[in-house]
């Protein structure tokens, strides 16, 4: 480890910021490790949100993603809650909204997304919730009693599982997208038509193609929903799924290179030697894009902690990403196909499936499974060591598909 590393600070506390944390210490940083947090709880995980938590099955101290005793064992200088607010690359220090100002030697931006609110006078009405923390998903839990009506701004992966939650809890529920499918830009039409023919099923009235919709809040507490010059319904509380920002301002306003999110390469640096970002805010060193997803927060946090100590960790993980909703547990590994790429289907049943995408060697090039993890797994193996597929196999429900282990 390099001896002159003695000042670590990491600016946001959620998933990706716990597992540097985690990690610096785990390979033997002894210095000062400071964590800044907008929030007051940290370290904890996001996706049970839209599904246990909402449901009421999961209580929030479940999401921790460590126990308060390894917590302490961190020995974290915690700086909570407050917001983080300016970086100094030149001096290498980082402004706070309380006038506190920390040196670093080696600096972490963890710093996430936020919901994206298309109109901001949204923000302003009692009865509207975007997802993104614990306290939202609190002040939605109250809200999704039985009997009362939910509209959802966005058929993106939040917008859905929120809807499947609600469901459950016998909310009725309309969901507005303004695309011609659901989850359009994550995924490959066949499984938007899967996506909405399970929702449709389940009761949800999903519009697409919804056009612009405006929100009006009434004198009698419930919200108007209009479309140009239309009222087209009245619901008790709106959520908007409509996608995330993500949070590089920080690193911008520093000049730090940043294309949609904080640009940086397979270790985890940015455009300046001493600073780092991982999870939502970076964009992701082969794909391009920010994956906004649990495994990748936390397998990019690894990489880049330890890439700060002077340990080079190459971070190249293809995405893999999963969604819970009603009974289906849906993965999806790999960017979506191009549309070259040959799509295989696997039915075994009405609930568990596959959609698995080739290339023209018959090579795996992207994989959907719904309900089958095993599945899955086999696929990341696939996927990376470029094993040569029997199309016909794959297709087969009765076919064994350990047979083609890697
Ligand atoms: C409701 C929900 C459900 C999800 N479900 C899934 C799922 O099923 N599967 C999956 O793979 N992924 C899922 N995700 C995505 C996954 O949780 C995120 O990709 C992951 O949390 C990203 O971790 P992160 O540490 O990069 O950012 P975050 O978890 O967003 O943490 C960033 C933290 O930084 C803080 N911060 C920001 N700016 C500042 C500042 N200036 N100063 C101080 N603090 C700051 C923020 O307040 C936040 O606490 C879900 C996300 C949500 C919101």
């Amino acid at each position: 480890m390099h001896p002159d590393i003695r000042r670590i600070v990491i600016i946001g506390a959620g998933q990706a910021s716990a597992w540097a944390a985690h990690t610096l210490r785990q390979q033997g940083y002894m210095g000062r490790l400071s964590v800044i947090s907008a929030e007051a709880q940290v370290f904890y995980e996001r996706p049970p949100l839209s599904k246990q938590v909402l449901a009421g099955t999961m209580a929030p101290a479940a999401l921790q993603l460590f126990s308060e005793e390894a917590i302490a064992e961190l020995a974290i200088d915690w700086h909570k809650p407050v917001l983080a607010t300016a970086i100094d690359p030149q001096q290498r220090q980082v402004h706070l909204a309380n006038g506190v100002c920390l040196a670093y030697d080696k600096l972490l931006i963890a710093t996430g997304s936020r919901a994206r609110v298309p109109v901001s006078d949204w923000l302003g009405l009692a009865q509207v919730v975007t997802l993104r923390t614990l306290d939202d998903a609190a002040r939605l839990r109250e809200r999704l009693l039985p009997g009362q009506r939910l509209a959802i701004l966005g058929g993106g992966w939040i917008g859905l599982e929120v809807a499947a939650t609600a469901r459950s809890l016998g909310v009725a529920v309309s969901l507005f997208e303004q695309g011609n499918r659901l989850c359009a830009r994550s995924v490959r039409p066949e499984l938007s038509a899967f996506l909405l023919q399970l929702h449709q099923e389940q009761g949800v009235d999903v519009q697409l193609a919804c056009g612009a919709i405006d929100l009006v809040a009434t004198d009698s507490g419930v919200v108007q929903l209009w479309r140009a010059d239309q009222c087209i319904g009245e619901v008790d509380t709106v959520v908007v799924g409509a996608g995330a920002e993500i949070a590089c301002e920080l690193g911008r306003d520093a000049g730090l290179a940043v294309n949609h999110g904080l640009l940086v390469d397979e270790f985890g640096r940015t455009s300046h030697p001493d600073i780092y970002a991982a999870g939502d805010v970076a964009v992701h060193p082969e794909l391009g894009v920010c994956v906004q997803s649990w495994a990748n927060a936390q397998h990019q946090a690894i990489s880049a902690a330890k890439s700060m100590l002077g340990e080079p960790c190459e971070y190249r993980d293809p995405l893999w990403i999963w969604s819970d909703q009603y009974q289906c547990n849906i993965q999806m590994l790999g960017t979506p196909a191009n549309q070259a790429s040959r799509l295989v289907e696997r039915i075994v049943s009405e609930q568990q499936r596959a959609f698995i995408y080739l290339d023209e060697e018959n090579r795996l090039t992207s994989m959907v499974t719904i309900n089958d993890a095993k599945l899955m797994k086999l696929g990341k193996r696939w996927l990376k060591s470029g094993t040569v597929l029997p199309a016909a196999q794959l297709a087969d429900p009765a076919a064994n598909m350990m047979a083609l282990k890697p």
